[in-house]
């Protein structure tokens, strides 16, 4: 590799670039979980799905006045949020149970291939890494400060899982960071970040990371035929988590994943992550490109503008951004318009490609993060 770009991308990932792998994007995610109950796919917390679900159904009638989209993953949490802020009955429980419907969902739709006996990371993550990896390899003597960065919105660890058994791991920077390997910030948290939050000894609340066995020792409990290649769940939170035991107790079935739900409101705020976002924000100060994939800039979210908007103030040299995302509308171009300064627009720094995550990673990837142009 010769012509490197003189610098640090960014790469930020939304529930766009995990969708290759069956993963839902928010507004889809309820009527999944949906199937999955009609569907009799043994869930484990099904009397939470069941639960969650006629609730949402109940409030079909007074939505008939206020229009909102109730299958949309963000508009039942921001509801829940402000149930919990005005102490309404069930709150917590409709929470916990949300919680539950959430993590076991992408569990059952995130799939991964299964053959000899062990389980292979997902193809495209494995390309993106290796690129990451690589480039981040070569220039470690030459341009230390330019390590490339991973920060993601998703909760799934289908790419943490190419990091651990390609790799020597990533580096959450939940604590400072290590200065090593890649750094991968999840900035809403992970369904593979688990806490006791009840735990009587002060060390199970704190965040414990757990990593799922690419051999079959931890995933006992599917029964398949050795020989044969298959696709199958991923099963982090149902099985992995759940059988991990708490590091204060000692205890499983106690471990709950550490997450920032989408909503905006900022009850939801988890202090154990805090280090993360400090991280992302230095990173974005020294940030030359940033490639937005998969994220659909919804009107309401304004975590990621706000931390952009830390990060880039002092900021010198940015040189460009990227938005890969197949939705081609004017909608989702305008959001973006808005968010970045006309200077940018104007100027041609705020770049758009309407592709998928697969399609990106295939063919430009190399290309996008060497500087060149794209053509329109
Ligand atoms: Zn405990």
């Amino acid at each position: 590799m010769k012509n490197l770009f003189p610098g640090k991308t960014i790469y930020v990932l939304g529930a766009g670039a995990s969708m290759h792998t069956g993963a839902p994007l928010l507004n889809d995610f309820l009527a999944r979980s949906r199937s999955l109950v009609a569907g009799n796919s043994g869930l484990k917390w099904k009397p939470a799905f069941e639960n969650v679900l006629s609730w949402v159904d109940s409030l079909r009638s007074p939505a008939y006045y206020l229009d909102l989209d109730l299958d949309n993953l963000e508009h039942i949490f921001s509801l829940i949020a402000m149930m919990q802020e005005v102490s309404e009955p069930h709150a917590d429980e409709y929470y916990s149970d949300m919680s539950k419907l959430v993590f076991e969902t992408l569990d059952k739709e995130c799939q991964v291939q299964r053959a000899g006996g062990r389980y292979n990371p997902d193809r495209v993550y494995e390309r993106f890494a290796k690129h990451v990896m690589d480039s981040n390899e070569e220039r470690k003597l030459s341009m230390p400060q330019s390590q490339d960065v991973i920060v993601t919105l998703n909760y799934d660890v289908l790419l943490d899982y190419v990091f651990w058994f390609a790799y020597s791991g990533c580096d959450y920077c939940l604590t400072k960071s290590r200065g090593e390997g890649i750094r991968l910030l999840k900035l809403h948290g992970s369904m593979n970040w688990g806490r006791h939050r009840t735990c009587d000894a002060e060390e199970g609340k704190q965040i414990q990371v757990v990593r799922a066995s690419p051999i079959a020792d931890g995933h006992r409990w599917i029964s398949h035929d050795e020989e044969k290649s298959q696709i199958l769940p991923f099963q982090m939170f149902t099985h992995t988590l759940y059988y991990t035991k708490c590091r204060g107790c000692k205890k499983d079935g106690v471990l709950e994943p550490v997450f920032i739900p989408p909503t905006w409101f900022k009850s939801c705020r988890e202090e154990q992550i805090d280090n993360v976002w400090k991280q992302a924000v230095e990173e974005f100060k020294t940030a030359r490109q940033i490639v937005i994939v998969g994220y659909s800039l919804p009107p309401t979210d304004t975590f990621l503008p706000y931390l952009l908007m830390l990060g880039l103030a002092n900021n010198a040299g940015l040189y460009r951004v990227v938005v890969v995302n197949p939705d081609n509308r004017n909608d989702l171009r305008s959001r973006y318009e808005r968010m970045f300064s006309r200077n940018m627009s104007e100027r041609g720094r705020l770049q758009f490609m309407p592709i998928a995550f697969e399609v990106f990673v295939e063919r430009y990837l190399r290309a996008i993060s060497e500087g060149a142009p794209i053509e329109a």
